[in-house]
């Protein structure tokens, strides 16, 4: 990622044989030069992507595959995803970065919606599948993911 895509692969690709056949890397391991969190740019930057709807065959909606990982959680165990500062998330997550979490999240925990007038982040924790993408992905860090109370969470019986 540091040295673009033309580089990046062919030097990747010379790292990986280099270990293949000969037990070695060259470059050894790299560091990124930012975190997750840093690589989002404000909304303002980008342009909006307007992908397709889920055509149930090849792609599919989000709930219907959170239904596919038999997720769980008690209905009233303490919310395990944790928000540092609600006032924060509003002004920066929403109204400079677009609310990425409402997109980034595989199980479509975060929403906004408007109550009374008003911009609101709801957080649906009983679907998270716990794959901690909000943990590294929101912009300011205001988000963390704990461990759920009981052993809640998704359950792929055939894994
Ligand atoms: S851990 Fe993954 S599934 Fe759970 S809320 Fe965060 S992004 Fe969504």
């Amino acid at each position: 990622s540091k040295l673009g895509t033309i580089l990046g692969v062919s030097l990747g690709g010379l790292d990986m044989w280099t270990n293949e056949l000969f037990g070695f890397s060259v470059f050894g391991t790299l560091k990124h030069g930012k975190s997750d969190a840093k690589s989002l740019k404000p909304a303002a930057e980008c342009k909006p992507i307007v992908y397709p709807k889920p055509d149930g065959k090849i792609s599919f909606d989000r709930l219907s595959s959170v239904f596919l990982s038999n997720t769980n959680h008690e209905e009233d165990q303490p919310i395990h995803l944790k928000l540092a500062d609600p006032a924060l998330q509003k002004t920066s997550e929403l109204g400079v970065y677009g609310g990425p979490s409402t997109r980034y999240c595989p199980a479509g925990v975060y929403e906004w919606m408007e109550k009374d007038g008003e911009d609101t982040f709801v957080i649906n924790a009983q679907n998270c599948v716990h794959c901690k993408t909000c943990d590294i992905k929101d912009p300011n860090g205001n988000i963390t993911w704990t461990t759920p109370e009981g052993s809640g969470g998704p359950n792929y019986p055939n894994m």
